[in-house]
C-alpha cells in the first residue's frame, strides 16, 4: 500500500502520567538532573530521553515533532517559533558562506528576500531563481559551489507543481540537498518519500488551521536534525527560533484533525474553481485537468486528500482585485488577509501583499500578474452559498 501520512499518524499515542487523553504540557525551560556527569554527558550528546534545556529540547515539542516526523515518513523533526525559521535555520545549517543555491522563483514573498536580500548581504550566499517547473534550467544553473535546491511542492502564490522525484534525481547526481517546503500540501504530498532531504513547514498555515499562533517544522534524517540542535554548531540550537511547549501542545490537538480539513478544504476549492472556470474567469487550480501541473500532481500525491485548498484568479488589475475583495469581505464570503488553512476562507492580492518583497519586473517576469487574487479557500458548510456570494460580486462588478 503507498505511503499514507493520516494512517502513521493514526499510530501515534501520547499516553502521559495522569491518563488524559492529552499529553501533559512540559512548563519547564530547564530540566532536573540525577547527578553532574549526566549532564556533562547531555550536553555532549552522548545521552538519550534526556532533556537538558527547552531551547534544545522540551518534551512538549519533541511529541509534536515526532508526531509531524511520523506524518512525513522522516526520522526526525524539530519545530520553530514560525515557518521563518524553518527555512532560515535549515538554510545555514547546510550553507556556508560563499555557497550556492537554486531556488523556484515563486516561493512565499519572505523566503524570496530571505535569498536575494539577505543571505548575499549577510553570508556572501548566492541564490539563482528559476522556473522550477524547468527542469533542464535547473540543471544549468548548478555550479561547484551549489549546495541546494530549494523549492514549495505546490509554489505559492502561482500553484506551480514541482516536480519533486526529478528534482531530487538532480539534487542525488550532483550531491545537493533538496530542501522543500510543503505549506500548502501536507498530507497531500509526502516531500521525503519522492527524494527529498528536508521538509520545511510554516505550520501557521494549514497544520495548525486556526491561525491563533506562528509556528514552523523541519523533519529529515536523525542526522541533520541532530545537527540543527548540536550545541557547538547547530543553527537552530545558536539562534534559538524554538517553539513554545504549550504552543506545541496546541498545535498537535489540531494535527490530529488535519486530514479532515485537508479533504473539506480540497472538496470546498474544487467546487469553486470549477464555479469560477464555468464563469469565463481566468482561474489557476490544479484540480483543473487544464493545470500545467494537474497530472504530474495526480501521479506524485498521495490518494485521499484531493488538490489542495488553494486557488487564484486573475482580474488583471489591483484595481478590479481590491473591488472583488471588499465586496466578498462584506458579503461574508471570508476575509481580506493574508496567511491560509484557516476554516473560513482568506483572500488577498499575492503582488502588493504576501509576494510585494518581489520586485515588480520579476512579478512580470514569472507571470505574477498585479490582478492575482489568491484564495485559501474554508471550511464552509455550504460551499453552493459562497458561490453564491461570490458570483453576486462578480456580477454587480460587472466581471461577469
Ligand atoms: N512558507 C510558505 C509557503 C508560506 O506561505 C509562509 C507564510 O506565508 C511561510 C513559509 C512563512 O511562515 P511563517 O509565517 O509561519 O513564518
Amino acid at each position: 500500500m503507498s505511503f499514507n501520512p493520516a494512517l502513521e499518524l493514526q499510530k501515534i499515542m501520547n499516553l502521559s502520567p495522569f491518563d488524559g487523553v492529552n499529553p501533559v504540557i512540559s512548563d519547564s525551560a530547564t530540566f532536573v538532573f540525577s547527578k553532574s556527569d549526566v549532564m556533562t554527558d547531555t550536553f555532549e550528546g552522548k545521552t538519550e530521553g534526556c532533556f537538558l534545556y527547552s531551547r534544545h529540547w522540551n518534551p512538549t515539542n519533541m511529541l509534536l515533532a515526532n508526531a509531524l516526523a511520523a506524518m512525513e515518513g522522516a526520522e526526525s523533526g524539530w519545530v520553530t517559533g514560525s515557518g521563518m525559521s524553518a527555512i532560515t535555520s535549515t538554510i545555514l545549517q547546510i550553507c556556508n558562506t560563499g555557497d550556492h543555491i537554486i531556488s523556484a522563483n515563486t516561493t512565499y514573498g519572505g523566503t524570496y528576500a530571505f535569498f536575494s536580500n539577505y543571505l548575499p548581504a549577510k553570508f556572501n550566499i548566492e541564490v539563482s531563481f528559476v522556473n522550477i517547473t524547468d527542469l533542464e534550467a535547473v540543471k544549468k544553473e548548478i555550479r561547484p559551489n551549489t549546495k541546494i535546491i530549494f523549492t514549495e511542492s505546490m509554489t505559492n502564490p502561482l500553484l506551480q507543481i514541482s516536480d519533486l522525484p526529478s528534482l531530487s534525481e538532480i539534487a542525488k547526481k550532483n550531491n545537493l540537498k533538496l530542501v522543500v517546503d510543503n505549506t500548502f500540501t501536507p498530507m497531500m504530498v509526502s516531500p521525503l518519500k519522492l527524494g527529498a532531504d528536508v521538509v520545511v513547514y510554516s505550520l501557521t498555515k494549514y497544520i495548525n488551521g486556526k491561525n491563533d499562533c506562528v509556528a514552523g517544522a523541519i523533519c529529515g534524517s536523525e542526522e541533520f536534525v541532530n545537527s540543527l540542535i548540536d550545541v557547538n554548531n547547530g543553527t537552530a540550537m545558536l539562534l534559538g527560533p524554538v517553539l513554545d511547549p504549550p504552543r506545541a501542545a496546541s498545535i498537535l490537538k489540531n494535527l490530529h484533525t488535519l486530514h479532515i480539513r485537508m479533504q473539506k478544504h480540497s472538496f470546498n476549492a474544487a467546487f469553486i474553481a470549477q464555479k469560477f472556470k464555468d464563469s469565463g474567469i481566468n482561474i489557476n487550480y490544479p484540480g483543473l485537468q487544464d493545470h500545467p501541473g494537474h497530472k504530474l500532481l495526480g501521479e506524485i500525491m498521495n490518494p485521499d486528500y484531493g488538490f489542495g485548498g488553494m486557488i487564484a484568479i486573475d482580474l488583471e488589475t489591483t484595481d478590479k482585485a481590491s473591488d472583488l475583495m471588499t465586496c466578498m469581505q462584506e458579503k461574508g464570503v471570508g476575509y481580506l488577509a493574508v496567511s491560509l488553512g484557516y476554516f473560513k476562507t482568506l483572500f488577498s492580492n499575492s503582488g502588493t501583499s504576501t509576494s510585494s518583497e518581489v520586485p515588480i519586473e520579476e512579478q512580470k517576469k514569472m507571470g505574477l500578474s498585479e490582478g492575482l487574487v489568491r484564495f485559501s479557500v474554508g471550511l464552509d458548510m455550504d460551499i453552493e452559498l459562497t458561490w453564491k456570494n461570490i458570483e453576486a460580486c462578480l456580477k454587480k462588478l460587472k466581471m461577469i
